[in-house]
């Protein structure tokens, strides 16, 4: 399967569970998870349609950046972000999913303001509530809004969630379903720098299961590029 057939094949399961659940596909975006993929991999997957393309490592991240990899999509960072790279970070990625802490809020928003300008981000849930992962507990949600809505140069756009590795994908349906009910629960929050805009699940193996779910942006990498080659 080239990259191209692997984006349409994607697009259509996300069409068909879209439809399957009474939504509209074209409000589902799909990131291109492109990590370990090179410059003209992650072309060919713009060249297919991918919406969005996400990296995890910054370091990664810059060097196609630099070779114009991502060129005619919005470019999100999906790692877990170090405090120490948030300057890197800010002002080139769009959004930044995973923010997972009140000390990392303010590091991006004291950046953020340094270069004079806003970034949006979403806040990470530990949905399943497992010591080895990070993000907010679905319960630290509200405090950790009203955090952020003190901070001057960041807006939050939304939530994000890497559920427990299940043996089946509908079990993750619990928790998906979790974070739909937090999404709309704290949706009603009214901060002038917070909009509920992205809901940010499922990935190659569950992305059906969370768009039916309610998500509206899912992260997909070996569903597209193949199996990542370590
Ligand atoms: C790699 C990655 C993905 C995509 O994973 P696949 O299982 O290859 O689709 C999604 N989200 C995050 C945060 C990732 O790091």
């Amino acid at each position: 399967m080239t990259i191209a057939e692997n984006v349409a094949l994607v697009r259509g399961n996300m069409d068909r569970a879209a439809i399957a659940a009474g939504r509209d596909p074209k409000e589902i975006l799909l990131l291109a998870a492109t990590k370990m993929n090179d410059a003209s991999r992650i072309r060919e997957a713009i060249a297919a349609g991918v919406d969005l393309c996400g990296e995890n490592r910054v370091q990664e991240m810059l060097e196609k950046q630099a070779q114009g990899a991502y060129a005619g999509v919005p470019l999100h960072f999906i790692g877990h972000l170090q405090k120490n790279k948030v300057k890197q970070v800010v002002g080139l990625a769009e959004l930044i999913h995973g923010v997972d802490s009140q000390e990392l809020l303010s590091v991006i928003s004291r950046v953020a303001q340094a270069k004079g300008l806003t970034q949006d981000l979403l806040l990470e849930v530990n949905i399943g509530g497992e010591s080895a992962k990070s993000g907010f507990a679905p319960e630290e949600i509200p405090q950790a809004l009203a955090w952020a809505a003190a901070l001057p140069a960041i807006r939050v756009r939304g939530l994000m969630a890497i559920p427990p590795i299940c043996a089946a994908p509908e079990e993750n349906r619990p928790f998906f379903l979790r974070m739909k009910q937090l999404f709309i629960d704290n949706s009603e929050k009214k901060y002038d720098n917070i909009r509920m805009d992205f809901l940010s699940m499922g990935m190659s193996g569950d992305y059906t299961e969370a768009i039916a779910c309610g998500a509206n942006l899912v992260r997909v990498g070996s569903g597209i590029f193949g199996p990542r080659q370590y």
